[in-house]
């Protein structure tokens, strides 16, 4: 998909900061440093959209970016900094709660994790946490420059197994180097848009 626009709509803590109109969103999380800002920015051809790296202390936000017009990108602020705060910790899960569980347009979450690693017990948790709210989850495990060939299948299986994946949740292994599995990330989103 060509994305001509990109805007944020807003930077939202409660529900009643959610954009009011009715179209489709597809929201994107994963632990901070994961790589989702390059993974966002790969898919729509932008340098900087998503802002990269977002620290521990900053205000954690729900960014709501409208796309073409036509649909939204919802970054999800990124969980597993240990640095955080018990207070935060708490803040951040009612702000995900009270998302995920109301939001009627939210069509299917994008759960970015390393293709190199198992995935960590935060992974876990918010995959688990989605499947709660019986949301469809499209894993993308990203970094797949960073690993040699021969080890795709097999860390591919392994995100597989250590999320407990669903059937029906589509695995896709993805590179903001290369651009590999754009146009399949693509085609996860487009499914949701109608
Ligand atoms: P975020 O905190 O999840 O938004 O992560 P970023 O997108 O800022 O990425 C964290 C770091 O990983 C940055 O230094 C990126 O350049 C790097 N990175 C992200 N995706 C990839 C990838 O697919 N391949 C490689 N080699 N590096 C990546």
């Amino acid at each position: 998909m060509k994305i001509n626009q990109a805007e944020l709509v807003i930077s939202a803590v409660s529900q009643k900061q959610y954009p009011k109109e009715s179209i489709p969103e597809i929201a994107l999380a994963g632990r901070s440093n994961v790589g989702k800002s390059s993974f966002i920015n790969k898919l729509i051809q932008r340098k900087a959209l998503a802002r990269t790296s977002s620290k521990p202390g900053k205000t954690q936000t729900l960014n709501f970016y409208k796309m073409n017009e036509s649909f939204l990108f919802v970054d999800v602020p990124g969980y597993g900094y240990a640095k955080v705060s018990k207070k935060e910790k708490e803040k951040w899960g009612k702000m995900m709660e009270e998302y995920f569980s109301t939001r009627e347009q939210l069509q299917m979450v994008m759960l970015i994790v390393d293709i190199r690693h198992d995935p960590s017990k935060d992974d876990v948790m918010m995959y688990d946490f989605l499947k709660h709210f019986d949301l469809p989850v499209t894993v993308v495990a990203t970094k797949l420059d960073k690993i040699k060939k021969g080890q795709k299948a097999k860390q591919l299986k392994r995100v597989m197994e250590v999320l407990g994946m669903e059937e029906q949740d589509q695995l896709i292994p993805f590179s903001a180097e290369t651009g590999e599995g754009k146009e399949v990330a693509w085609g996860a989103i487009k499914r949701y848009l109608s």
